[in-house]
């Protein structure tokens, strides 16, 4: 069934910035997605939009990302919120970093190599290292869609600590007990409302634990989802940010 697209009208339902916890995800959501990871362009609008949401809410606006943390702080320096990066594996809070248990582990580092190889071997795909995973990246060469997601699959299959998760174009390694729900579930608190924005299937354990606490989801752009609204692309999302800053007006 369609899910409904924002509307000035239907944000009237949100809870004001003041109560509420705003979960963003990057890419495709804040962003367009661009054929490689560092080929994103971060629009002009952007910092004062997010350092709006971070104010109005009391701090309670945060970046999860599949990024690095330190991806993140380099594409949003002055961003005063906290950042999730590798779904929720790093964390920069109140300036602090954390990372998960296997960050830089033995086979973790075995995992990176055996996906640095693979790379190596087949023309347009590309590998991005995380501190606790790595992703196969096959936008630039959609022909080896199967083989690297079949390769990424069975390289963790073994291992019950790590999962091969599908993305956009590309396949991800990260830790089994890791994803963007958790970190949802970490910062839920009475007297808020959270609203999750995001456009991949990454985001879709953000969107469930939203949905369950009678949040607000909101999926950028198409594909299967269980986001209760849906905008068509960035741009929108951060008009839709924006009018709801503004309150709820176009
Ligand atoms: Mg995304």
């Amino acid at each position: 069934m369609p899910i409904p697209l924002v509307t000035a009208s239907l944000m009237h339902d949100w809870p004001r910035p003041e109560a509420a916890f705003l979960f963003l995800d990057f890419d495709g959501t804040l962003v367009d997605i661009a054929s490689t990871p560092d080929g994103i362009c971060v629009p002009p609008d952007l910092p004062d939009l997010l350092a709006g949401l971070w104010h109005r809410t009391d701090g309670r606006a945060c970046i999860v990302s599949g990024r690095s943390v330190d991806d993140l702080a380099q594409y949003l320096p002055d961003f005063p919120g906290d950042l999730y990066g590798g779904h929720g594996a790093q964390a920069r809070i109140a300036g602090d970093m954390r990372d998960h248990h296997l960050a830089g582990s033995p086979a973790i580092l075995q995992y990176q190599a055996a996906i640095r190889d693979f790379v190596a071997d087949h023309a347009g795909t590309l590998a991005e290292m995380k501190a606790a995973g790595a992703v196969l990246h096959f936008r630039n060469a959609p022909d080896l869609a199967a083989e690297a997601t079949r390769f990424a699959e069975q390289l963790v299959e073994d291992d019950p600590d790590m999962v091969a998760h599908p993305a956009k174009m590309a396949m991800e390694l990260k830790p089994a007990d890791v994803d963007k729900g958790g970190v949802v579930s970490s910062l839920l608190r009475d007297g808020v409302t959270p609203l999750f924005c995001g456009d991949d299937t990454t985001d879709e354990a953000g969107f469930a634990v939203v949905n369950t606490a009678g949040g607000h989801s909101i999926k950028v752009g198409e594909g299967e989802t269980q986001a209760r609204w849906r905008v068509p692309d960035p741009a929108t999302m951060r008009r839709v940010l924006k009018d709801w800053l503004a309150g709820g007006t176009q």
